[in-house]
């Protein structure tokens, strides 16, 4: 068994700063499980916490059971892949690969076969001959993933492994990793800052900001229920159009009103708001650009979810057009049909999925519906 358990795990350095806060986590066995969040949210710290190379200030750290604190990294039967795989450069790929194992001692015919092993996995049996200079990005990267593989690990750690390589081939990376992760039925702990990244890759999520977790959830469950603002903004491209309303009751209908719009909550989500007091009050509107309809058959099925907008921008991207738009002095932007006929300058209508619409608690930014 390779889970990994967090248990109320804190990280003040040095200096008095604290990178990470009170993090629990439980990683499965066999997970794929992807730490994201913006630049100095904790990530690197926490995984350079499990790997063994960063002190644990406060709580418990256990790897397969085994309470790793005071382990040290090499016995903690981990491999870690970083941002830059510095490859020896006057070894080759064979040799390279094998070094890690030479220096524990290993027989040399089980170096062999593991790296023949990890090569066959790879693909790269073809490049054992090679010196690094004579590789691409791609396949170097591979040849440092190799370098963690024939380390037989229960669990592979990774910061930003594809952030030095081009945009294309990233993309082809990310497939080969989730490709590697079913092969190698390893546990895998990976760090990035990258949303897309993380939704592609991840069988779990943990968003982190300012050292604290923010959520831990499958990627559609983050983007369908995002637990606060910081979430539902950071996750999804383009991010989710944010309004400040006004939640008001007419008639027995309750409205989300900004400036002269007025846009109707559905019947089935009024029991939350009314029972926690928010009628009367200001919150956070939160609509993603997919939800926003210029189709006149969607508008006019929607009448009480119709507002006026600018149209800004048209950005054609061949399967989807994205309008920029101009909503009552906010801007949003609606990811609409290629064949949508709005024009830069345009006046059109634009209605809102009612059933799609977040409402966030201004104050505490947590989501109430
Ligand atoms: P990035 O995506 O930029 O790598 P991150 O989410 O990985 O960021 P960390 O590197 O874990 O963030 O840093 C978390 C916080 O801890 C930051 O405020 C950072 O400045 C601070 N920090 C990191 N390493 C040290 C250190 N050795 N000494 C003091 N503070 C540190």
């Amino acid at each position: 068994m390779a889970s990994v358990v967090l248990k109320d795990i804190s990280k003040v350095y040095a200096g008095g700063v604290t990178a990470v806060s009170h993090f629990n986590l439980d990683i499965e066995d066999k997970e794929f499980i992807v730490l994201v969040g913006p630049s100095g949210c904790g990530k690197t710290t926490t995984l350079r916490m499990i790997a063994g190379l960063e002190e644990i200030t406060e709580g418990e750290l256990y790897i397969g059971e085994r309470l790793v604190n005071d382990v040290a990294p090499k016995d903690r039967d981990i491999a870690m892949v970083f941002q830059n795989y510095a490859l020896y450069p006057h070894m080759t790929v064979y040799e390279n690969m094998a070094f890690g194992l030479k220096l524990r001692k290993t027989p040399k015919a089980e170096i062999d076969r593991r790296v023949k092993e990890a090569a066959r996995i790879l693909d790269i049996e073809h490049l054992l001959n090679r010196k690094p200079k004579a590789l691409s990005g791609g396949q170097r990267q591979r040849v440092a993933l190799g370098r963690a593989i024939v380390r037989e690990p229960r669990v592979f750690l990774m910061d930003e492994p594809l952030s030095n390589l081009d945009a294309k081939l990233r993309v082809q990376m990310r497939t080969e990793l989730t490709k590697l992760h079913q092969r190698l039925g390893t546990t895998f702990v990976y760090v990035t800052h990258d949303q897309t990244e993380a939704m592609t890759m991840g069988s779990r999520i943990v968003v982190m900001k300012d050292g604290f977790i923010q959520q831990v959830d499958s990627p559609q469950n983050l983007y369908d229920y995002p637990a606060n603002l910081f979430v539902a903004g950071f996750i999804g491209s383009p991010e989710m159009n944010f309004i400040d309303v006004t939640l008001i009751s007419e008639g027995g209908a309750v409205y989300a009103a900004f400036n002269d719009h007025k846009v109707r909550i559905p019947e089935g989500k009024l029991k939350k708001l009314i029972d926690d007091s928010y009628i009367g009050k200001e919150v956070v509107l939160g609509i993603r650009p997919e939800d926003l309809h210029d189709e006149e058959v969607f508008i006019d099925s929607v009448p009480d979810a119709v507002v006026t907008a600018t149209v800004d921008v048209v950005e054609l991207l061949g399967a989807e057009t994205l309008l920029y738009l101009t909503v009552a002095g906010n801007n949003m932007i609606a990811r609409v049909d290629p064949r949508s006929t709005a024009r830069a300058g345009d006046t059109i209508k634009i209605a809102l999925d009612p059933n799609r619409i977040h409402l966030f608690d201004k104050e505490t930014e947590k989501t109430i519906l």
